[in-house]
């Protein structure tokens, strides 16, 4: 199923109007993955989603789904599944009639189709339910009922527009795992539209970060978190401070950059890191420790204005002069060891 389900995107731009929803965007998906989208309201992702289904047309670029080019394909045609956000079940038929329902359209014999869209009801659980109908239904199970129905069809790649963002907190976490105990069952490509960075990070294989109809960065969760392309994922994933400093000099693999307010960062210098260079960078929330005296290298001081404690941990929040809010998450046995108060200084 590997290479059948494996997604390139080429070059593909959207229009409408003057509109660019899509702007220019490569993509490859590999067979078999969990790749999550992400970005803000209108950055594009549902867009993207409706090209590889093929309820839209791109402007121009090509999409190939298992290396055959399905850009003009018919929706039927090309091997995907979409579930729509509002589930779109029919109201007055069971839930065997609903998953089954693409088959009776197909012309599949009724005991078939009927024995088909019970094996789908037993892989999501619901099949002690199969004669009810919608309304006798949770959100979470309305929901299953979806996935079971775009997957009758045996699509080789499933599409999901937001799906987890009906339901409650509870019903959400509980979904998320069996969505990826599905993906991971099935062997099946799964592209999944979200604006929760907590969801993409935990399902995704590859998570695609969007903004203005591009692409930002494509990368497995690990990577987008520790090493964000630019200060816009850095932001946006969240969990991390953005810096900004000219680099003085190389020495060896460090690079010695001199920050505002005359801090001086020992950083691991990238490749293309030169001196002179104005650049920005992150430092995880998680990875800073308060100390009593200001340090000479890579030491901050600041302003406590806000203690926020989260159970797991404390989020401590300075104004150092900087511009951005600078934010330090805490153990929280730490924290309470030698808690701060607003208004300390700390370093
Ligand atoms: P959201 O998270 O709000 O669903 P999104 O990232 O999925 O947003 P898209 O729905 O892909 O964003 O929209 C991208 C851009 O294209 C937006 O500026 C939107 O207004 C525009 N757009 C989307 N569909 C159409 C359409 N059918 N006609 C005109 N403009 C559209």
């Amino acid at each position: 199923m590997t290479e059948q389900s494996r997604i390139d995107i080429r070059h593909v731009t959207k229009l409408y109007g003057r509109t660019k929803a899509v702007n220019n965007v490569d993509l490859t998906i590999a067979g078999g993955a969990y790749c999550c989208m992400i970005g803000p309201s209108g950055c594009g992702k549902t867009t993207l989603l409706r090209m590889i289904a093929g309820h839209e047309t791109p402007t121009s670029g090509a999409i190939l789904i298992g290396g055959t080019d399905v850009t003009t394909a018919r929706t039927g045609s090309r091997g995907t599944a979409l579930m729509f956000q509002n589930y779109a079940l029919f109201p007055h038929l069971s839930l065997t009639d609903n998953v089954a329902f693409s088959l009776r359209v197909k012309g599949v014999r009724a005991d078939d189709r009927r024995q088909a869209a019970r094996e789908m009801l037993d892989r999501v659980q619901l099949l002690h339910l199969a004669d009810r109908v919608p309304s006798e239904l949770s959100g979470g199970q309305q929901q299953r009922v979806a996935l079971a129905r775009a997957l009758i069809n045996k699509p080789k790649v499933l599409l999901l527009d937001e799906p987890l963002s009906a339901l409650d907190e509870f019903l959400r976490l509980k979904m998320r795992v069996e969505l990826k105990r599905l993906q991971n069952d099935l062997g099946i490509t799964f592209i999944h539209v979200t604006h929760t960075q907590p969801e993409a990070i935990a399902l995704a294989d590859q998570v695609v970060v969007m903004d203005h109809g591009l692409i930002e960065q494509a990368a497995s969760p690990r990577e987008i978190y520790n090493r964000p392309h630019s200060p816009y994922v850095a932001r946006f994933m969240g969990g991390q401070n953005v810096l900004a400093g000219r680099v003085d000099r190389i020495d060896g693999t460090t690079a010695v950059v001199a920050g505002r307010n005359g801090v001086s960062y020992d950083l691991p210098a990238a490749r293309d890191v030169e001196p002179g260079q104005d650049l920005r960078f992150s430092v995880r929330r998680d990875r800073i420790a308060i100390r009593p005296d200001a340090a000479a290298r890579n030491g901050l001081s600041g302003t406590v204005v806000n203690i926020e404690y989260q159970g797991t941990f404390v989020k401590v929040a300075l104004e150092t002069g900087l511009g951005e809010e600078f934010m330090i998450y805490m153990d929280d046995e730490d924290y309470f060891a030698h808690p701060h108060g607003v208004g300390d200084t700390v370093h």
